[in-house]
Order: C-alpha cells, then structure tokens, then sequence
C-alpha cells in the first residue's frame, strides 16, 4: 500500500506539467484584439509627447485610423478620377490605397471591448465615443461612392462574427511600420 506515501509525486508532477496560464489557444477574436490593442499601445507611446491610456481620448482614435490608412490595400477613388464610382478593379490611377471600412469597424469594436477588458470604464471608453461612429459613418459612406459598391443591409443573411475583412490589418502594420 503506497497511498499515503508522502514522497509519492506522482500525481503533482502531472499537475506542474501544465502550469496556471490561461487556454493555450486563443479564439481567431481574441488573439486579433489582443495583437490591436498592443498595436494601438504602441502607437500611443509613439507619439510625441507620449500619451498615457488614462489621456487617450477619441481623437487619438480618430488619428490612429488615419495612420492605419498608410497600411490599406483598398483602392479609394477621389472624385476627380475616372474611375471614381465604378467597383474594382477599374485600373492603374495615383488614387490613394485606404483601410477598408469594414477592417475600421471591425477593429473599433475588437479596441473597444479591449479597453475595458484592461481597466478603463465604459464611460472614458474613447471607442464608444459618437464621433466614431460618425467618422466610420462617413468612411463608409465616401468608399462606396468612390468604389460604386452601396452598402446596402443585406437582410438575407447575417453574419454576425464575420470579421474576415479586417484579417489582414495586424500583418500589415507589422510588416510595413516594423511595430
Ligand atoms: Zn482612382
């Protein structure tokens, strides 16, 4: 009988091979917002002077999205040019390459949950502040005229964890800005 052995680790050593430490595998969601929110950390440290989490308000939300446009791979016609209003592809024009709107979106509400999953309050959250809703109103709104696409409410079918047109946005900044 040797169970009351108190040398026996057999049973401690299977415990201490897989040691406190959330889910090895985080959802697609959680990894993405995870890489955003160092993403946007970093960007707020870039900035000269720094600006700390507590003083980060809507418009250096607004200033982030405007930086991530360097990183877009949406043609965004402007009005002057030929192909203003047709759907890609129409063909080579010095028009801007943007973020997709829906990338922005997405990733709004991917920074959104994650400030307050890190502390802030729902009330500072700089997300959740109406002027971005009404910039990404207005994104939209300018990219579907310029690409002839309406983005119209499909109502056949939602999806509603569709974030596959933001999938891209992490491995863009990272290769480009070197962050
Ligand atoms: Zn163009």
């Amino acid at each position: 009988m040797m169970s009351n052995d108190p040398g026996s680790s057999s049973s401690r050593s299977t415990s201490a091979s897989a040691p406190a430490q959330p889910p090895a595998q985080l959802s697609r969601y959680e990894s993405q917002k995870r890489r955003d929110w160092n993403t946007f950390g970093q960007y707020l440290r870039n900035q000269r002077p720094p600006v700390a989490l507590s003083q980060c308000n809507y418009s250096h939300v607004l200033d982030f999205m405007r930086y991530l446009d360097q990183f877009g791979k949406t043609k965004v016609h402007a009005q002057g040019c030929v192909f203003f209003g047709h759907p890609d592809p129409a063909g080579p024009c010095t028009c801007p390459l943007r973020q997709a709107w829906g990338s922005l979106d997405a990733l709004v509400g991917r920074l959104r949950a994650a400030y307050e999953e890190n502390g802030g309050t729902p009330e500072a959250n700089p997300f959740a502040n109406g002027a971005i809703r009404v910039y990404l109103r207005e994104v939209r709104d300018a990219q579907a005229k310029a690409r002839g696409i309406p983005y119209k409410k499909k109502k056949k079918r939602r999806k509603p964890n569709d974030d596959s047109s933001s999938s891209n946005l992490h491995d863009q900044v990272q290769t480009s800005a070197g962050l």
